[in-house]
This record gives structure tokens, sequence and C-alpha cells, in this order.
């Protein structure tokens, strides 16, 4: 019989034998001030995946050099996002912003034939105004399906942080997915956006244990997602999907809850959630895993010896932050300290949670001086954290990584799995080489 590690753990409490990780430590809850990139963000990879799509902020010129700044590689290429500035016309009301967009989105589509889906992206200025998005997506898509699909999300930094903006452009993909008819033919759907490389590695694992019928959400074309209903099952290949998962679930897909595809142990369990509801046997879920999970061990193997008893703290930034803590304390050996996260959903975390040491700080929601003062406290030996402290910790001798990059980067996966562990031995051999030329 094979266990997920979570279920063993789980079992293994229910016998009274050993914790359960982290699932009963109480996290500290603050709401002050936070440092965490908006909703926004996320386009930068999301626009990359769906080829055939574009992502039109509606915002302001702030928002626009954010994205330009954070994309700045679009410079020789035609871009699949921009953004339609709100300026002090439409603030005062002298122009009829849906007119003006209207305009924008014509010129916009005249220009770029090659566009199949149009993604109207909010912001704090469009919120602020109550521009109804939803309203003007809906009179567009009238006009202009089915050669041009029109959706609609919040992307605004007072509603979301930087992966939330993915939570909200699936759950409004899938509310513009048909509904599976009660005969359609059992699927699998993996939800979150992965790189196109994981992708294809996963496609070939399912393919192997005999599941076929796989698709991605998002996947790489706007008419790609198939119905979704009852037919469906879902294995979740992000953390943040909070919003996304409960709409499948309304939607009759059966969501599997799995700890997250990271490292050796975290995608060996991720596919057996999925191996085990499609009834794989075990010795076909061993063979088609085994050389993966193989060579996953020795890459993370070549880094353990730099991450061994290190001392960690997350600063929280895109949810991912306890699937990584748990790569991090189980695969290499480090030694965690704090693990911070923008949102933590207790139901889809459970498994990454069950299999993190009790003696991990749990911190939900930010109040930064607080967590600062912690962190300083704990004097760790590499933070985990966003942009705007990394250069301030650094200044003061400290190791830092960018939590951004784990979320850019394809980390997920066996092949990925010396990837991931790189990331984070990264600073701390940097730090080791400037204390030797020191
Ligand atoms: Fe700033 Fe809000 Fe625009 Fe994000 S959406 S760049 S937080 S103004």
């Amino acid at each position: 019989r094979h266990v997920p590690p979570h279920i063993a753990a789980a079992e293994a409490r229910a016998n009274g034998e050993g914790a359960a990780g982290c699932t009963d430590v109480a996290p500290i809850k603050q709401r002050g001030q936070h440092e965490v990139f908006c909703g926004l963000t996320s386009i930068i990879w999301l626009h990359r995946k769906v080829q055939d799509a574009f992502f039109l902020i509606v915002g302001s010129r702030t928002c626009a050099h954010l994205m330009q700044s954070a994309a700045g590689v679009m410079i020789f290429a035609e871009p699949r996002f921009g953004t339609a500035i709100i300026d002090d016309r439409d603030l005062s009301g002298m122009a009829d912003m849906y007119e003006e967009l209207d305009k924008v989105v014509d010129r916009l589509i005249a220009r770029r034939p090659d566009i199949r889906m149009l993604v109207l992206v909010g912001s704090c200025p469009s919120e602020v105004i109550k521009l109804d998005l939803g309203r003007a997506a809906q009179k567009l898509n009238a006009r202009m399906a089915p050669h041009v699909r029109v959706l609609s999300y919040s992307g605004s930094g007072i509603e979301t942080t930087f992966t939330q903006g993915e939570d909200n452009f699936l759950h409004a993909l899938v509310e513009a997915t048909p509904k599976a008819a009660p005969d359609a033919p059992r699927q699998l759907l993996v939800a979150g956006c992965l790189a196109d490389v994981v992708e294809d590695q996963f496609t070939r694992i399912f393919n192997g244990l005999g599941i076929d019928n796989v698709h991605f959400l998002p996947a790489r074309a706007a008419g790609e997602v198939p119905p979704i209903g009852a037919n469906t099952t879902v294995l979740m290949a992000q953390p943040y999907l909070t919003e996304t998962a409960k709409l499948l679930a309304r939607r009759g897909a059966d969501v599997l809850i799995a700890p997250f595809p990271l490292g050796e142990e975290g995608t060996t369990a991720w596919l057996r959630a999925a191996a085990d509801a499609f009834d794989v046997p075990g010795d076909r879920f061993d063979a088609i895993t085994g050389a993966g999970r193989e060579r996953a061990a020795k890459a993370v193997s070549l880094y353990r010896e730099r991450l061994e008893g290190k001392r960690v703290f997350f600063f929280p930034d895109s949810q991912m932050e306890p699937s990584l803590a748990r790569f991090l304390s189980r695969e290499a050996g480090a030694d965690i300290l704090e693990v911070g996260t923008p949102y933590l959903n207790k139901g889809h975390m459970a498994p990454d949670l069950a299999l993190l040491p009790d003696t991990v700080r749990l911190a939900e929601g930010q109040d930064v001086d607080k967590q600062i003062d912690r962190c300083r406290a704990d004097d760790p030996d590499l933070i985990i954290c966003g942009m705007g402290l990394g250069n301030p910790f650094e200044a003061e001798g400290r190791t830092t990584k960018w939590s951004i990059e784990f979320a850019f980067t394809p980390i997920q996966g066996y092949e990925q799995a010396g990837d991931l562990a790189e990331l984070f031995a990264r600073p701390i051999r940097r730090r080791d080489l400037l204390q030797v030329e020191v």
C-alpha cells in the first residue's frame, strides 16, 4: 500500500505516534503595513503562458511603470500586456470611461488580430473610481465573441497580493468555461501556472501512469480549457488558488489535497495523489517515477552541505512559503525559524504543514516592523523576503534571497529540484566567498 507522507503523518497522529508537524501551530496573525507586490505582477508570468491572450491593465502611470520595470524585457517584442492609463480627464469625470476603454480596445484589436482572449485587469485607481470592468467586459464580449473572448479580474493592490492576481484570473477563466456534460470522459486538470517545460515533463509522467486525458489551467491557448464538471479531478499545482479551487469544487470537480510538487518528496506525494485518484497500481507508479525520484534526490544532495543546519526566516510574499520551507527543512536539512505567508489556507496547506517541524513559527499577514524585529532577534543565516526588504537587510550584513524568484523560476517537479535547492544555496555561497575574500 502506498501511503502519501501527509496521510501517514495523519495516521500516525491518530494512533498517538508523533506530532502532526505544524498542523496545530496557531499562526501569528497580523494586519499592519505589508510589503508585498500587488496582483498585477502575476501578469509577468501569465502573459508568457497564455500565448494568444492580451492583458490590458486599466490603471495609472504608476501601474504602467511597475509593470514595465518588473517585466522590462519587452523592448524588442510585441508585448502581450499594456496599460490603458486613467488620466486626470477621466478622474475628473470629463470623459466617459467606458467609451474611452472601448476606443483603446478597438485600436488594440485592429492592430493585433492574433489576440483571442482580452483580459481587462482592474487596479487600485479603477477600483477607487468604481469602474465596473465586469460590465465593460460583458459589453465588449457581446461585440467581439467568438473571435475574441473578453474577461476581467482585479489585480489591485488594495485587494490582492501578487500571486492572488493569478487566482483571480483563473477564477474568471473557469467562470467563462462551459460546464462538462454528465457523460463527459474523466479528466485530470492541473490548476496553476507552470512553465511549459515543467508542464511537458508532468504530461509525460501522467501519460506513463496511464492518465491520458490531462489538461492544464491556464492552457497555452485561450480556447484550450476543456469544459469542467463532475468528470474533472483537479490537482493543484500552486498553493495560492483558494478562490479558483472553491469555484472548481462548486462545479462538481474533485479537488485533491496534496503537498505541492516541490522537491523529490513533494513531487512524489503530489503525483501519488493523482495516481491514487485514478487507481494507478503501486508498481506502475514506482516504475514511472523511480528514475525521476533518484535524479531529484541526487541533484538536491549536491546542495545539502551548504544548506544543512542553516537557520532560515521567510517573510510573506507568494503563499508558496510553507511548501518551500517544507522542502528546505526535509530535503536540505535547514532549520526553519519563521514561515510568513500573506494568507494561510490551512486546508490546501495541511499536507505541507504536517511535514514541517512543530517548532516553526507560522505568521499570516504582516505587520512589517514587528516582523523585522522578530527577524533581527532570530539573526538567521538566510532571509527570504521581498525586494524592498532585501537591500536594507544586506546592508546590515545579512544574507537574503528575493522571494519573487521562486515565482519566476521553474522549480516544480523532479528535474527542477536541484535548481530549487540552488536558489537557496546561491546567496549563502556568495556570502561565504565574500567572507573568504575579506
Ligand atoms: Fe500600485 Fe495599485 Fe497599480 Fe498595483 S494596482 S501598481 S498597487 S496603483
